[in-house]
Parts: structure tokens; sequence; C-alpha cells
């Protein structure tokens, strides 16, 4: 099956956020597929973070609407309907989508495989023993099999944010979201964490990646997003996008990575 023929887990149109009288969303337009992996690239306050925070019902919207598999999780409204949803009705439609930020945010008090089972069996009501089979699997799949028992101040932080994606893994996501995921770390252990996201996305895991990790882009990306000014400025294949920019503002923003 191309990946054409199969119908978008992810759907935003014309998707508009201000802060106060700043308009930060100038109307997104944005399709991921099954299986794609889209990388967003972007300089700093161009919107990325907050486009992603309304995929994930972190931020309400104030135009146009996101769908995640179908579901409309967009609101057309002002940002206090967010707030009057439940809890649980914000948690049923964000249950397709996985985060993993720059800070990786593990709980401290819990060891590796407890911090990865907590959503499984904690929020979704999991059997313990499955959700442990399978937090197992994800640890070896992000080459942790062997620390499970570790606490998060004991792991690198490499280490640290590989087990914040099997966390966020453990969920079953349709759609991964990654803001900036290597940004907060060493520049010694920004390699692992790029690797195993390649691999992820090797695999056929449906991602978008904001990150300025321009290689992980050209070998990773199906497709890479230009971000600036809340609009996104121009997107195709890696090929078309970091090697032959066609709009000035992209040139200029890849030119700081020449
Ligand atoms: P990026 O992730 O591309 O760096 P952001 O989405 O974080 O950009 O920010 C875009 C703009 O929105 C910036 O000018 C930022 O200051 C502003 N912004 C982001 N979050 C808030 C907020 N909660 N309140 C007010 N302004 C915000
Ligand atoms: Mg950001």
């Amino acid at each position: 099956m191309t990946i054409t023929a199969t119908r978008p887990v992810l759907e935003a149109r014309n998707v508009r956020k201000s802060f106060g009288h700043v308009e930060v969303l100038k109307g997104i337009d944005l399709e991921v597929r099954t299986g794609e992996t889209v990388v967003v690239l972007g300089p700093s306050g161009s919107g990325k973070s907050t486009f992603l925070r309304c995929i994930n019902l972190l931020e309400s919207v104030d135009g146009g609407r996101i769908l995640v598999d179908g579901n409309d999780v967009g609101y057309e409204v002002v940002d206090e309907r967010l707030h009057e949803l439940h809890p649980n009705e914000v948690a049923r439609r964000r249950r397709d989508i996985g985060m993993v930020f720059q800070q990786f945010n593990l709980f401290p008090h819990m060891t590796v495989l407890e911090n990865i089972i907590e959503g499984p069996v904690g929020v979704r009501g999991e059997k313990k023993q499955v959700a442990i089979e399978r937090a197992k699997r994800l640890l070896e799949q992000v080459g942790l099999a062997h620390r499970e028992d570790s606490y998060p101040r004991q792991l690198s932080g490499g280490q640290q944010q590989r087990v914040a994606i099997a966390r966020a893994l453990a969920m079953e996501p349709k759609l991964m979201l990654f803001d900036e995921p290597t940004s907060a770390l060493d520049p010694e252990l920004v390699g692992e964490v790029l690797k195993t996201m390649e691999e992820l996305a090797n695999e056929g895991l449906t991602m978008v990646v904001v990150t300025h990790e321009i290689s992980f882009a050209r070998e990773a990306a199906d497709r890479v997003v230009f971000m600036d000014g809340g609009v996104i400025v121009e997107q195709g294949t890696p090929d078309q996008v970091i090697d032959n920019p066609q709009h000035e503002r992209t040139r200029a923003f890849l030119a700081r990575f020449l």
C-alpha cells in the first residue's frame, strides 16, 4: 500500500491561534498520513511548539480544525472551551497522540519500568502483566533492555529521553509528536536519540518531529515543512526543501546550518 492511498492520521485545516493580540498561527494546513515522518523546521518563535500543543490539546485553537484519525480535536471557539471539557473527554481525544518534549519529565521516584507502565495501567486500566510485557519490548526497541529497574537519575540524558519515547509509545499512539527532543541534551548524547527516532520512522511510526537537526530531516523525513512567522512557507521532500528551497526565508534559515 502506498502512503498516498492511506487516509490521514492528522488533518489540520486553517489552524489559527493567538496569544492576546499576537497571532502566532496564521492558518496552518497540514496533512500527515499513516507511516509518514514529517519534520518541521523553522526559526525560534515561528509557532512550531504552539502548533504541536494545539494538536495535543495542550492549547485550544481560535480557528480552523484539527482532526486526528478522524476525531475532531479542534475548537472553533475561545480558549475557555478547552478548560470546560471534562478531563475524561480531553484524555479520550488525546488518547491517539503521544508527545515527547525537550525536557523528558520522567517521574523521578519511579523506576524506568514503572514510568513506562504508569500510563497503560494507571490511565488506561490495562492488566499490569500485559503492560510490563509491552514495556520490556519497547525498552529493547529503544536500546535499554537492561535498564528497567534503574531510576531516572541513574541514566544519562540520552537514556532518559529514550525512556520518555518508550513511555509515550506504551500508550500505542496513532501519532507521535516530538518537540525538539534533543535540544536539552549534551552534544555527545544527541546521536543515540536521533538513531532511535530514525529506527521508529523506518518501522512505520507516524511522526511529526520539530527539530533543528538537519541531518535527521535529510535521513528520516518523508516530508520537510518549513514554518516561519506562523505560516508554512514551503514543504516537500528533504531534497526539495533542504537542497533546493524555493523561498528566500527558507534559504536564509538553512544558511545558518551550513
Ligand atoms: P517555536 O516553538 O517555533 O519556537 P512557539 O510556538 O513556542 O515557537 O512560540 C511562538 C510565539 O508564541 C512566540 O512569540 C512565543 O513568545 C509566543 N507564545 C508561545 N506560547 C505562549 C503563551 N503561552 N503565552 C503567550 N505567548 C506565547
Ligand atoms: Mg518550540
